[in-house]
């Protein structure tokens, strides 16, 4: 037989994933679409945002090179004026705080107006900002090393021409690294880290503090395209956007930190947790309490079944705590126990009814065997005597056919009227089957038994029964027996003192009738003599002075 998993371990179970499964599918909804959409909606904000930052860090750059641009084109660049040259250019670094220094070079690429340099000047001819400015081009450099400062720096150059128009060298712009780095940090809209500079071709970033390693980005163009988050070169895992600037030579890139991004919606699974985990330990104490309430009624439910199967109906209903079971199993638990009640006192009805004679109300022969033999046995362990009695009509068969059946059915109820009120309540008197009757008598030895055999033999006899006015006359013979030290006959105790007895009966109807007959080992045990026996079965008689003599056998019709 296949068992099924109990109502507790369900229950257990089910409010399990009651709590559980609301949590699970939270997750996977979150990591399924929800984080997705998250990262997306992160990067295209980054992304607008890095746009306007874009404009600044162009419009930063346009406007430091268009400074340039004027200072070339000013009448004493053009003139090569070196005295009001110098004055300007010491005017123009006082007013703009992001220069350096400012270069003007010649022709053939020698520096000539520089306050950072010796006299004589230095060759810079083979600079890309110089050959950009012989091409009429104005040029904003990458990220230079100083040939005097040997600090980082970024070139802002635009070439001269002189009053007619021919080149006549340029004009250039050192702007510290640092200028450009506090102006990229400075642009910051929301709460996040700034964006910063990156070198298109290297992927190192530009504006890398001094001497700190510079982790290339990744290969890739994740920065740009698609919310893939990386780990950064701070070993933080980041979504980053990149935008390109200054021809594509250099990228603008912004990171945020993916905890950051999808903090929220962390915070919101903590809290659904939070919520899960409160919510269980809330419930558990009430789930457990119902599991207990619905299997502890069943469980004894159960367990009364199994006592009423074994035939025990008394006790089987144990009280209940209606506060620890539900209404309906309470209901269930009272019906079940007022049902085996009932079933207790029907049991018990048809067991008294099974062992009793109908038409008497003595105890019938099935009941003799438990209850002869319960007696014989409580005789046999306390060393008393105990005896047995064995009744039968005197010519019944006669007074059925005289009287008819029913006469015949009032004399058996008289008879047994007889018995039970001449024995004592201790004795058991039976209907063996017809008109046979027998009983049981404890601590009782073969004299008074016969004492008492006698006795019911005598009032048996003034049963005053009438039939259409003709007397009815009632008599019975008696066979008695004492319980024997060892049984010889039949299986046991018992069926031994019922053979004897009916052995001493079967004598008193041969030696006559309406007698009683002792059952005695040297007489009963030997060969039947006849003459021997009638002698003895008189004997009865004798003993009892004052016996009435015995009513005269009715007339045998047949
Ligand atoms: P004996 O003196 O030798 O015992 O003769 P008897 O006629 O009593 O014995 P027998 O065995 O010949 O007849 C017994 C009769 O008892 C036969 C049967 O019809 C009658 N009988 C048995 N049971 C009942 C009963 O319940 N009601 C009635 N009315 N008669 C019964
Ligand atoms: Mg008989
Ligand atoms: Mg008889």
């Amino acid at each position: 037989m296949r068992r099924g998993r109990t109502i507790k371990a369900q229950l257990r179970f089910y409010s399990l994933l009651l709590i559980l499964l609301p949590l699970a599918l939270s997750l996977a909804a979150f990591y399924g679409v929800l984080r997705t959409e998250g990262l997306d909606r992160a990067q295209s904000e980054m992304q607008a945002e890095l746009r306007h930052h874009r404009f600044d860090v162009e419009r930063w750059l346009g406007y430091r090179l268009a400074d340039v641009v004027h200072v070339s084109r000013t009448d004493a660049v053009r003139r090569v004026d070196l005295p009001a040259m110098t004055r300007d250019f010491h005017a123009f670094l006082d007013a703009h705080g992001d220069f350096r220094s400012l270069v003007y070079v010649d022709a053939a690429g020698r520096t000539v107006v520089d306050f950072d340099m010796p006299e004589g000047g230095v060759d810079i001819s083979d600079r890309e900002y110089f050959l950009r400015a012989r091409q009429g081009q104005p040029f904003i450099s990458r990220v230079l090393v100083g040939r005097t400062s040997g600090k980082a720096i970024v070139i802002f150059s635009s070439p001269v021409l002189n009053p007619q128009g021919d080149f006549a060298g340029l004009v250039f712009g050192a702007v510290r690294i640092d200028a450009l780095h506090e102006m990229v940090s400075s642009l910051r809209r929301t709460p996040v880290d700034p964006p910063f500079l990156v070198d298109a071709a290297t992927g190192l970033p530009l504006l890398a503090p001094e001497g700190a390693p510079a982790i290339p980005l990744p290969a890739d163009s994740t920065v740009i395209d698609g919310p893939v988050p990386y780990r950064n070169r701070d070993g933080h895992r980041v979504l980053g956007v990149g935008l390109p600037l200054k021809n594509g030579e250099w990228l603008l890139v912004q990171e945020r930190a993916v905890s950051d991004v999808l903090g929220d919606m962390h915070r919101l699974l903590l809290l659904l947790l939070a919520v899960s985990g409160l919510t269980m330990a809330v419930l558990t104490p009430f789930l457990l309490r119902l599991a207990r309430r619905v299997t502890e009624p069943i469980e004894r439910i159960s367990a009364m079944s199994e006592r009423i199967m074994a035939g025990e109906y008394g006790n089987a209903c144990p009280g209940l705590d209606a506060a620890q079971v539900t209404p309906e199993l309470e209901r269930l638990y009272r019906n079940f126990c007022r049902m085996a009640e009932r079933i207790g006192i029907h049991v018990g009805e048809l067991e008294r009814l099974s062992g009793t004679d109908d038409l008497t109300g003595l105890a019938n022969r099935r009941l003799l065997a438990e209850e002869g033999a319960r007696i014989v046995g409580i005789c046999r362990r306390a060393g008393q005597p105990c005896a047995c009695l064995m009744l039968d009509l005197d010519r019944f068969k006669h007074i059925n056919d005289v009287h008819g059946h029913a006469t015949g059915d009032e004399v058996l109820r008289r008879l047994a009227a007889t018995i039970m009120s001449t024995v004592r309540s201790s004795d058991f008197a039976v209907r063996m089957g017809g008109e046979e009757f027998a009983v049981i008598a404890p601590n009782t030895d073969a004299v008074r038994a016969m004492a008492l055999a006698e006795r019911i033999r005598r009032n048996v006899e003034r049963i005053d029964l009438r039939q259409g006015g003709m007397p009815v006359p009632v008599a019975i013979s008696v066979g008695v027996a004492g319980l024997a030290a060892v049984p010889r006959h039949g299986s046991g105790p018992l069926e031994d003192l019922l053979a004897r007895a009916d052995n001493a009966l079967y004598r008193a109807k041969q030696a006559g009738r309406n007698r009683v007959v002792l059952w005695e080992e040297t007489v009963h045990a030997a060969p039947e003599d006849p003459a021997e026996q009638a002698d003895r079965v008189e004997r009865t008689d004798a003993e009892e002075p004052g016996k009435e003599p015995p009513a005269p056998e009715p007339p045998v019709r047949d």
